[in-house]
């Protein structure tokens, strides 16, 4: 099965886990479910064929009858060590398939992810949550092993058993000695975020993620299915700052003066927000004002904004033969207005002319040098 992804923020999926249970309104059309579905008739067509299904045999067994998951969530053992083995660095979007904190996955097998993704600091690995609650919790019972080192312990003592090698051959270290000895803490390479589909699920959500020790926040706002404003609470303006005069910019001592880092909001704040409408069979419609808003509150607090997709509705007629496409020819219903269903391709992700693929700039290399 090939880890590459056609997500457009990352570059590869890695799935330690398989199987999930639906939490909100964003999840009504899971991708991941019809996927499993897939893989799922994949695995039982080698079993009938007498070939071994491989890791796809997890699929199996997650899903009810009417395609939906059944809450089983199976723990991919052999998935675990697959990072190691990539030597090139990339972006990597950690349980496509799943969410890493699900009720029913223990801590300790957080603690194998964690440890894997701290032993490839080549990668940046990327992690989604609806569960920022349990995220937090994880992220909490780390931080209160102690030290660096005492964290770099425990992640060493859940890591998968290798080899380390440098060019002149093997090295006669344990992970936990590597770890000891070039881990940072937050892990600079890995990414924390949360789902937010509307301004509830945001205001629920994000003071949990922002509890938790990362190198960067982030926001997946894809399916975005209402209006939700970050600005004030989660993303600063700096000209809106109280003590901020046009003349003369800010006092002395604001946490703004003479720091451009810090217009990317209060700390601890979001780094990054990716927006997206919702593709697939009986997706709705994102108003082309929800966007666009959440675009101009990231570009006043200088944070960046990544515009994923219109989803399978788009905001004008985007193709260049109206009259011949038969597939724009139906208005969506209710508030949106004149928006098209004519599919995710057609509809595209440009938002007032132009692309958004911004990313949060930190070096994401693991420092040499512990923190
Ligand atoms: S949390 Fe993610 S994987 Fe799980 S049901 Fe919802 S959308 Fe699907």
């Amino acid at each position: 099965m090939s880890n590459q992804s056609s997500i457009e923020w990352t570059e590869t999926t890695w799935n330690p886990l398989v199987g999930c249970t639906r939490v909100s309104a964003g999840c009504e059309h899971c991708y991941a479910e019809t996927m499993a579905k897939r893989l799922g008739a994949m695995a039982q067509a080698d079993i009938d064929a007498g070939r071994n299904p491989g890791k796809k045999r997890h699929y199996l067994n997650v899903l009810d009858k009417n395609g939906r998951w059944n809450g089983t969530v199976n723990l991919v053992e052999e998935a675990l060590a697959e990072p190691l083995h990539w030597k090139k660095p990339r972006r990597v979007f950690v349980n496509s398939m799943s969410d890493l904190f699900h009720k029913d996955v223990p801590f300790e097998f957080i603690d194998k992810v964690f440890a894997v993704m701290a032993l490839c600091p080549q990668h940046t690995f990327q992690c989604l949550s609806k569960r920022p609650e349990r995220m937090a919790e994880y992220m909490g019972t780390l931080d209160a092993a102690g030290s660096r080192e005492d964290i770099a312990d425990h992640l060493g003592f859940s890591a998968p058993t290798m080899e380390f090698r440098t060019q002149d051959g093997p090295l006669d270290m344990t992970a936990g000695e590597v770890l000891r000895e070039q881990m940072s803490w937050p892990l600079p390479n890995v990414w924390l975020g949360t789902s937010v589909e509307d301004q509830k699920t945001a205001d629920e959500r994000i003071p949990h993620l922002l509890r938790c020790p990362a190198a960067v926040r982030w926001l997946s706002m894809e399916p975005l299915l209402g209006p939700v404003i970050l600005k004030d609470q989660w993303l600063i303006d700096p000209r809106e700052c109280t003590c901020y005069e046009p003349e003369y910019g800010h006092q002395i001592g604001c946490m703004f003066h003479g720091n451009p880092e810090a217009a990317r909001g209060p700390w601890p704040g979001l780094d990054w927000i990716v927006v997206g409408g919702e593709s697939g069979a009986g997706a709705k419609p994102m108003h082309p004002d929800w966007p666009r808003k959440l675009r101009d509150q990231c570009v006043a607090a200088g944070v960046p904004y990544f515009f994923k997709q219109w989803g399978a509705w788009a905001p004008d007629c985007l193709c260049d033969k109206p009259n011949a496409c038969r597939s724009i020819k139906r208005p969506s219903p209710g508030p949106v207005g004149c928006m098209f269903r004519c599919g995710k391709k057609e509809a595209g992700r440009t938002l007032d002319g132009r692309t958004w693929d911004e990313y949060p700039t930190i070096n994401s290399q693991l420092s040499t040098q512990p923190a």
